[in-house]
């Protein structure tokens, strides 16, 4: 399916690993200009490497810093000619106990997975509308849908996004001028983060990580984890030219981990 994006201009944020490298992966094969962001440098160079040989015919620009800062926002911002999709991405708050967390704590859970995703937005929804097309993607999590007790921070920070996107999104002066904005909600995938649960995990309990990684993914109904490149590609379909109907919505990618109907 030709996605009709080409020529258009992404900032991905957080994307020099992961579900953020798969999204620009899937963007870059579709033509698309992007600019990806990280706070390392190296790892974020060697991705833009790899963006670039995917396709040589698109632009592809680093920002390094820190995507949850007023300052790591402004330099992403300047380096994207103009944003005609923003993929909305940024590391996950740990995990923990609720009585241990702070003020501090919350707070900065809520820039990184809520405050950065919406100044981000109300830096370029109006440009996109007056130009007649623009996608906003949110990497969220399953845990939007179904809440796990020790990601606290997340499904509270998470889950403040979501409401406040559910009611921008259908707001005529975007929805009626072809933006749309949309929440992929990813269970587990296979990257840097989730080994490093694992790991934790394995560590705790005395355990191979090889042998928890095992037990999570026969909890799967697929057996299996997520790929990245799976993930990119329902992104670059949301950002395509055949999902302008679709807006507002939550969109669960896991595998069928979830157990409900709807
Ligand atoms: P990952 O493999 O660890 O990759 C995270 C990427 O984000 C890296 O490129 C990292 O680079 C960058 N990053 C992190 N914090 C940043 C910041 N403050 N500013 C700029 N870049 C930043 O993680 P992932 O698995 O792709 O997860 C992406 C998001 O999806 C997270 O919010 C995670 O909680 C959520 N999620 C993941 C899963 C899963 O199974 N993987 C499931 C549910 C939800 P630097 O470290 O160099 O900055």
């Amino acid at each position: 399916m030709e996605l009709g994006l080409q020529g258009k201009w992404a900032l991905v944020c957080a994307a020099s690993k992961g579900l953020g490298k798969g999204c620009a992966k899937a963007l870059v094969r579709e033509g698309v200009h992007v600019v990806i962001t990280a706070r390392g440098v190296e790892v974020l160079e060697a991705t833009a490497a790899e963006l670039r040989a995917l396709n040589p015919a698109v632009d592809v620009r680093t920002v390094a810093g820190d995507i949850t800062t007023p300052a790591g926002r402004a330099a992403a911002l300047a380096a994207c000619p103009q944003v005609d999709i923003l993929v909305n991405n940024a590391g996950g708050p740990p995990p923990g106990d609720f009585r241990d967390w702070d003020r501090d704590a919350w707070i900065a859970a809520l820039d990184a997975n809520m405050l950065t995703p919406i100044e981000l937005i109300k830096a370029t929804v109006d440009a996109m509308a007056e130009r007649g097309f623009g996608r906003v993607v949110n990497i969220t999590s399953g845990a939007v849908k179904a809440p796990i007790d020790i990601l606290g921070l997340s499904n509270g920070a998470r889950s403040g996004l979501t409401g406040f996107v559910a009611g921008l999104a259908r707001q005529p002066r975007l929805a009626s001028r072809n933006v749309t904005i949309n929440n992929l909600l990813p269970g587990p995938f296979d990257t840097d983060r989730l080994r490093a649960t694992m790991q934790g995990a394995a560590a705790k309990s005395g355990r191979s990580i090889e042998a928890v990684m095992d037990e999570r993914r026969a909890l799967n109904p697929t057996r299996r984890f997520g790929t990245p490149d799976e993930f990119g590609a329902l992104c670059a379909f949301v950002c395509s030219v055949h999902a302008g109907y679709l807006t507002g919505q939550n969109l669960l990618i896991d595998g069928g981990a979830y157990p409900g109907t709807f």
